[in-house]
C-alpha cells in the first residue's frame, strides 16, 4: 500500500456535503487499494468535522500513497449547508472554490506539488462539472464524474429537456401528480410526474436547483467517463439508457459493500469505519441487543431533511400507534420551530418502545438482526446500504433524487412501500405494521432476491467487481495531455 512514484496520482474532489463525501470517501480507499496514489480535497468545514468525528486519518495512514488537502467552500462558518440552502454551495463553490482549485492545480500548486507524481486524473463530483473546464481543458488531465445519485434518477436528469419540449414541465395543476410521465425512456409505465427529482416541481423553470441539476447533467458526457454507485442487475434499464449517451461508464456500487469485500479479501479483520460528520452514538447498539429478532423499526432521513413541527409529531404518533420497537435517528437543528411540548404520550409510548440519537452507525444498524423495517427518506446511500443488508423500506422521501428512488423501491423492485407525499398517522401506522406483519412474507422473496444479486456483483468477476478494475486500469492508462500554456 506503498505510494510509488511511477504510479497514476487521482484527485477526488466531492460536493461537500455527507451522502456525497462519504461515498467518495469510499471510492478513494478503494483505488488506494489498488496502489493508486489518491489526493482526496475537502471542504474546510468538511474536513474539521471529519477530524472531529472519525477515525479517518488513521484509518487513511495505512495507506502512503493517500493524503487530504482543504479548500473553503465559500459560505460562512455559520450557514446551515442543509434543507433547501444547499444550493447556496453551488453558486458559492463556482464563484470562490473554482478559482481557488485552478490556482491549486497548476504545476507547483499545493495539489501538484512535492515528491508525489503529478495528477494524473481528476474524479469531481459529477455536479461540479467546472472541473471539466479547470482540469481537462485548460491543464489536460482527464476528468471522470462521480454522480452520487441512482442511475434512474440521473436519466430522468438527462431527460429534462425531453419534458420540457413535451410540455410536462412544469407541471400546470397539482391534480395531474398521479400521471404517467412519457419522456422518460424505460420508465413510462411506472414514473408520475409526482416521481419526477423534486426539483422538478417547480413552477418557474429558472428556478436555480432546477437550472443547476439539469445543466450540470447535460455536460456530463464532456467528461472522460461517468462512475455511478449502482450495479447493473439493480438498473440495467436505466444503465443501458445512459449508455446510448454516455457510452463509457462505470457501474461499481454497492460502494460501501464493496469496499468491505475487498478490505475483508486482504485483513483477517478491516478496521470498523465511519465517514460520519455528526458524533455517532453507539449507545444504539446495546439498546438493539436487547430487542428480538426483526422486531425494531429503524427511522432515519439522511443528513440533509429537514421536518416541521407537524411532519414530527404526525411521524411520531405513526411510530408509537404502531406499537413497535423504533430507533430514530433525529440529528440537531433538524425541526423546524418548536421541538418542545410534545404530547405526553408520545413520550410515555417512547420510552416503552422507542430509542432516539442524534446520529447512529447506520450501516452498522441496519446489519442488526433486531432491525426489521427501515424508514428512510430514500438517500441513495441509504437505499443501498438498506438493500445490502436485505431490510425492506418504508419510503418518505424529501428531495432531489429522492422522489424517483421511493418510486424504484416501491413500485419497480418491490423492496417495500412508497409514502410520498403523505404524513399521516394513521397511514403511517398502517403501512408499518404492513412492513413488519402482514406483509413481511411477501416482501421477503423481492428483497432477499435483491440483496443477493447486490452482493453477487461485488463477488470476484461480479459486474461491479469488474467494473471498478476497469476504472482503474483507464486510470493506470490516461494520459495527461501536454498542459495547454
Ligand atoms: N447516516 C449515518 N447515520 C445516521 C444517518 C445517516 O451514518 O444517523 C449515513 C447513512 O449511512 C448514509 C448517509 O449518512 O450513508 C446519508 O446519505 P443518503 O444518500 O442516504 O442521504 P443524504 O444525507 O445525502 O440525504
Amino acid at each position: 500500500m506503498d505510494s510509488q512514484s511511477n504510479s497514476p496520482h487521482v484527485l477526488i474532489f466531492p460536493f461537500p456535503v455527507q451522502g456525497h463525501v462519504s461515498c467518495m470517501l469510499k471510492l478513494a480507499e478503494l483505488l488506494c487499494l489498488s496502489g493508486v496514489n489518491v489526493t482526496f480535497l475537502n471542504s474546510d468545514i468538511i474536513h474539521r468535522r471529519l477530524l472531529r468525528y472519525t477515525d479517518v486519518i488513521s484509518r487513511f495512514s495505512r495507506y502512503s500513497g493517500f493524503r487530504f488537502e482543504t479548500i473553503s467552500d465559500g459560505l460562512p462558518p455559520d450557514h446551515p449547508r442543509s434543507g433547501n440552502r444547499v444550493v447556496d454551495i453551488f453558486d458559492s463553490i463556482k464563484m470562490v472554490t473554482k478559482p481557488m482549485f485552478r490556482e491549486m492545480l497548476l504545476p507547483g500548486g499545493c495539489l501538484n506539488c512535492g515528491s508525489r507524481p503529478p495528477i494524473s486524473s481528476v474524479i469531481a463530483d459529477g455536479i461540479m462539472c467546472f472541473t471539466i473546464d479547470v482540469a481537462k481543458v485548460e491543464m489536460g488531465i482527464p476528468v471522470f464524474l462521480f454522480r452520487t445519485v441512482s442511475a434512474s434518477c440521473f436519466w430522468a436528469f438527462y431527460c429534462i429537456p425531453n419534458l420540457i419540449e413535451s410540455g410536462d414541465l412544469p407541471i400546470k395543476e397539482d391534480d395531474e401528480m398521479d400521471r404517467l410521465v412519457k419522456g422518460v425512456t424505460g420508465m413510462e409505465k411506472y414514473l408520475r410526474l409526482r416521481d419526477l427529482p423534486s426539483f422538478c416541481r417547480a413552477s418557474d423553470l429558472s428556478d436555480q436547483a432546477f437550472q443547476v441539476v439539469t445543466s450540470e447533467t447535460q455536460e456530463t458526457h464532456r467528461a472522460n467517463g461517468l462512475i455511478l454507485n449502482t450495479f447493473e442487475d439493480l438498473e440495467e434499464s436505466a444503465l443501458i439508457q445512459i449508455r446510448k449517451h454516455i457510452p463509457n461508464l462505470y457501474a461499481i456500487g454497492p460502494l460501501h459493500a464493496h469496499l468491505k469485500s475487498r478490505l475483508e479479501a486482504r485483513m483477517a479483520s478491516p478496521l470498523r469505519s465511519s465517514n460520519s460528520l455528526w458524533e455517532e452514538d453507539r449507545t444504539c447498539m446495546t439498546w438493539l441487543d436487547e430487542k428480538a429478532q426483526k422486531s425494531v423499526i429503524y427511522v432515519s432521513f439522511g443528513s440533509m431533511t429537514m421536518l416541521s413541527r407537524e411532519d414530527l409529531i404526525e411521524l411520531w404518533y405513526g411510530l408509537v400507534n404502531s406499537k413497535k420497537n423504533f430507533l430514530w435517528v433525529v440529528r440537531p437543528n433538524s425541526v423546524a420551530g418548536d421541538g418542545q411540548n410534545i404530547p405526553a404520550e408520545l413520550l410515555e409510548g417512547t420510552i416503552k418502545r422507542g430509542y432516539m440519537v442524534r446520529w447512529a452507525p447506520q450501516e452498522e444498524v441496519l446489519a442488526h438482526p433486531a432491525i426489521g423495517g427501515f424508514l428512510t427518506h430514500s438517500g441513495w446511500n441509504s437505499t443501498l446500504e438498506s438493500i445490502v443488508a436485505s431490510v425492506p423500506m418504508i419510503c418518505w422521501p424529501y428531495y432531489a433524487d429522492q422522489q424517483v428512488n421511493s418510486r424504484l423501491v416501491g413500485e419497480v423492485w418491490k423492496l417495500g412501500f412508497d409514502m410520498k407525499d403523505i404524513c399521516d398517522r394513521m397511514i403511517l401506522e398502517t403501512i408499518i405494521k404492513n412492513l413488519m406483519d402482514v406483509k413481511r412474507g411477501e416482501l421477503s422473496r423481492p428483497v432477499d432476491r435483491m440483496m443477493k444479486l447486490a452482493r453477487r456483483s461485488i463477488a470476484k468477476d461480479g459486474t461491479s467487481y469488474s467494473n471498478l478494475n476497469r476504472l482503474i486500469e483507464d486510470i493506470k492508462t490516461s494520459k495527461t495531455s501536454e498542459f495547454l500554456f
